[in-house]
């Protein structure tokens, strides 16, 4: 799970690393309320994906008034598929020079891995890898102070900002092990006159591990179809192709999206009813996908738990309800197989028996109806 920038600062606050002081707003107005009480700030996009300055959600402003119209700016953006509710306005740093700092596994070597460098910032990625430090921190000892300041020489600290950088550090370690985090990064860490502040901050908790913090705010990264259909207890994801995959279980599901790029498909989104999934929410569901206008629908059951009848019967139902535009593709077989296929048969739907040839006939039926309204 990640944390909105200004949760991650809440944490990093209580844990004493430093963070300039800042106000959530979720309107212009409310930006401009904060921006009173903070003097010149910066007006920052919050949402769940990084390089949101380069993508114009982070924006300074040195009066109360400005601050409402670059927070109208940002509200209701688009930032890479997230769209803006909520700015976070925060009190303008003078930045000297930005470091950057973070801690995250290490899955290889399994042990923590510190990554420091004295060029943070917006071009992180463009940092060559001999301006990168990384300290390998073993995990029965956690970080020692002479490590964090073996890393402070290294990005040419000295004196108190190599003494801050090394309390930060530490602390940083402590937050990464109490929260059980895959990654905490501050990026920029800023130097400001004789100060080191933490001007951006990210969280990432382990999901497994949600349930030892109940104390952390939970966040979603999941669109609103996505949280819909899985209220009704099935997995749905949504991707970037034009046809839509109904399966049942996590591997026959992801072979479906194999099969259908083999035979040159794109998966539009893809629906995982489970195994045992009833009738009615796999109706639900598949109405679900009918609505995100595919170029067509591919269905492909294996039924072990999951009856092959309560699938034809999930697809009569929602052709009566909603109806079925777009070409569909059945492929049905295990459990009550005869009985699901009579059923659809009895609809005009011919079920296939064969994976690969059911998604050869998805694919050429999407690519036929490419460009007709659907
Ligand atoms: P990101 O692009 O999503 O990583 O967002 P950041 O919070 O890191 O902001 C992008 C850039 O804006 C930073 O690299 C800084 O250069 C700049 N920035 C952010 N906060 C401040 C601030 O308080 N003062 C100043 N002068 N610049 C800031
Ligand atoms: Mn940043």
């Amino acid at each position: 799970m990640k944390l909105y920038e200004y949760m991650a600062k809440g944490v990093l606050r209580e844990n004493g690393v430093p963070v300039p002081p800042g106000r959530l707003a979720r309107t212009p107005e409310e930006a401009e309320a904060a921006a009173r009480s903070l003097g010149p700030c910066v007006v920052k996009a919050q949402v769940l994906v990084g390089g949101r300055g380069k993508a114009g959600g982070v924006k300074p402003a040195q009066t109360p008034e400005e601050a409402r119209s670059r927070a109208g700016e940002i509200l209701g953006m688009n930032l890479k598929g997230c769209v803006v509710e909520t700015v976070y306005v925060e009190s303008m740093l003078g930045i000297d020079r930005e470091l950057y700092l973070g801690i995250t596994m290490d899955n290889a070597a399994k042990r923590p891995l510190l990554i420091a460098s004295a060029s943070g910032g917006m071009e992180i990625e463009e940092v060559p890898e001999r301006a990168i430090v990384r300290q390998p921190v073993p995990v029965e000892w956690g970080l020692m102070p002479y490590a964090t300041r073996w890393v402070a020489h290294r990005l040419g600290l000295s004196g108190d900002l190599a003494r801050q950088f090394g309390e930060i550090a530490l602390k940083l370690y402590e937050i990464f092990r109490r929260y059980d985090a895959e990654l905490v990064e501050i990026n920029p860490l800023a130097v400001a006159g004789d100060r080191l502040v933490a001007a951006d901050a990210r969280l990432n908790v382990d999901d497994d591990a949600l349930y030892r913090h109940p104390d952390l705010p939970r966040t979603s990264e999941a669109t609103e179809l996505e949280k819909r259909v899985r209220e009704l207890g099935l997995a749905y994801v949504e991707l970037d192709g034009d046809i839509a995959v109904m399966a049942n279980g996590a591997g026959i599901t992801m072979a479906t999206l194999d099969v259908l790029q083999r035979y040159g498909g794109r998966p539009m989104n893809f629906l995982d009813a489970g195994g045992g999934a009833a009738a009615g929410p796999m109706a639900e569901a598949l109405k679900v996908l009918v609505s995100t206008r595919p170029k067509a629908i591919f269905v492909n059951i294996f039924g072990g738990i999951t009856r092959c009848d309560d699938v034809a019967q999930a697809v009569i139902t929602a052709r009566r309800e909603v109806g079925i535009s777009m070409p569909m593709v059945v492929r049905l077989v295990g459990t009550n197989e005869e009985k699901g296929v009579e059923m659809l048969r009895g609809e005009g739907i011919q079920a296939y028996r064969s994976m690969e040839e059911a998604a050869a006939r998805a694919v050429e039926l999407a690519r036929a109806g490419e460009g007709v309204e659907g």
